[in-house]
């Protein structure tokens, strides 16, 4: 089944907004079977949004589109589709009177304006939204489907995962694509690839190898003709990576450092409290995103030069003997912070973000110490000399590093 998939709004053309919403969906398509050919942006127009429905009707055989179904002038995806069928939108009572409820528990009449998301053609049934007033669109004709959901991302993909996939999966015979992705950190791509060399060039299972902010991934591809194909496809191959690469591996899919380092904090209670020189708080901003993150963490200091860590309690004798950035002084930062807010493992980074050397130390130098009080993780990394990277780098490296001194592997 081919499939495009249209980012509506004309924020997106201005790039003021960034279309989050098909590369969203565009990592649901390949487990369903479904191959998708075509992703385009389209502003609030409507003799544009209806020459893209035509064209896109012409070449595929399912459309999903978010944005636009909203109550306001120029939110025109329903209108638009009317328009490419030759349809009438009528007003469906039932959803007026729906919509009049959610406004009535929120304590306010309906505004006059959200009466066109009642609207319906007879080529299409609504798809309820229970996260938000616009409800999307599923619309079928000369065996092509279109799907609307609405534009923010907690509305569409809730959707999505209630509705829209259930029934998408039922409906499609092609052949599913699965994809396991199994995250290292520790080991450079280099030797990654040469540890599990006899996989690659394999077309079916596929394994591909890339270098992220958190580590080398391996990304396992099979295609099949069910699901539980593909996984036993997969199997031996994870399994294989698993034997070679195990104590390298901290994750798998969508799993973040800030996921996987809280999953084992809670497992054994314990807590933690950081104390960040290079990053900014970038640290403690990553394990917040982690609802959680409540449960374990204590909080932190951000210190930007020796003075603040002074006074967060960092000896100056270290930083005046080893320098700010020092494995010495990350050793001191973390202890201190551990003591200072009664935390069971203190982290700290310290490192030179630039623009320039500091201390006659390396641009992109950095230092990360994980204590517990008994047991300390010590990690020198030296990365490229752009300041997102190392924020971007320092903090996934820090809570791997926690993460396997908590778990107590190497
Ligand atoms: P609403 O009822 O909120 O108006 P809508 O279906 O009309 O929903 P839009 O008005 O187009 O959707 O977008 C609403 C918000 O959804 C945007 O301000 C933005 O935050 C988010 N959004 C819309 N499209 C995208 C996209 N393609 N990627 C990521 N976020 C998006
Ligand atoms: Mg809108």
């Amino acid at each position: 089944m081919k499939a495009e998939i249209m980012g509506i709004g004309t924020e997106l053309l201005m790039g003021e907004l960034t279309d989050t919403n098909s590369s969203w969906i565009a990592s649901r398509l390949p487990a369903l079977g479904i191959e998708l050919q075509w992703v385009s942006i389209i502003g609030d127009d409507l003799p544009r949004l209806t020459e893209a429905f035509k064209q896109g009707m012409e070449r595929s055989d399912i459309i999903f589109t978010t944005g636009g179904l909203g109550p306001t002038q120029d939110d025109l995806t329903r209108e638009a589709i009317a328009a490419a069928f030759g349809e009438t939108p009528i007003i469906q009572q039932e959803v007026v009177e729906d919509l009049e409820r959610y406004f009535a528990a929120r304590g306010g009449p309906m505004p006059q304006h959200n009466i066109k998301q009642a609207n319906l053609i007879p080529s299409a049934r609504f798809v309820p939204n229970h996260n938000g007033t616009a409800p999307g669109w599923w619309a079928e004709r000369e065996g092509k489907i279109i799907i609307c959901m609405p534009g923010p991302p907690g509305e569409n993909q809730s959707m999505w995962e209630e509705q829209v996939e259930p029934q998408l999966a039922g409906l499609i015979e092609d052949e599913v694509t699965i994809t396991r992705n199994i995250k290292t950190m520790g080991m450079s791509e280099g030797a990654v690839d040469e540890i599990v060399s006899e996989f690659f060039g394999v077309e079916n299972p596929y394994l591909g190898i890339y270098s992220k902010a958190d580590g080398i991934h391996l990304r396992v591809i099979a295609r099949a003709k069910d699901t539980t194909t593909a996984h036993n496809m997969i199997a031996p191959v994870e399994k294989a990576i698993h034997e070679r690469l195990g104590e390298y591996v901290w994750g798998y899919d969508d799993d973040t450092p800030e996921q996987a380092a809280g999953k084992s904090l809670m497992e054994k209670g314990l807590s933690v409290a950081v104390m960040e020189m290079c990053t900014g708080g970038a640290l403690a901003n990553n394990i917040t995103d982690n609802p959680n993150s409540i449960s374990y963490f204590k909080g932190g200091n951000v210190a930007y030069d020796g003075a603040a860590l002074r006074s967060c309690g960092v000896p100056g004798e270290v930083m005046e003997k080893h320098g700010v950035v020092s494995q010495e002084t990350a050793n001191a930062m973390a202890e201190a912070v551990r003591r200072q807010l009664n935390a069971d493992v203190g982290i700290a980074v310290t490192g030179v973000p630039g623009p320039g050397e500091f201390e006659g130390k390396p641009l992109g130098l950095a230092y990360i110490c994980i204590s517990n009080g008994e047991k300390i993780r010590e990690m020198e990394m030296r990365l490229p000399p752009r300041r997102v990277t190392i924020k971007r780098r320092v903090p996934n490296q820090a809570l791997i590093e926690l993460r396997r001194l908590v778990e107590g592997t190497s």
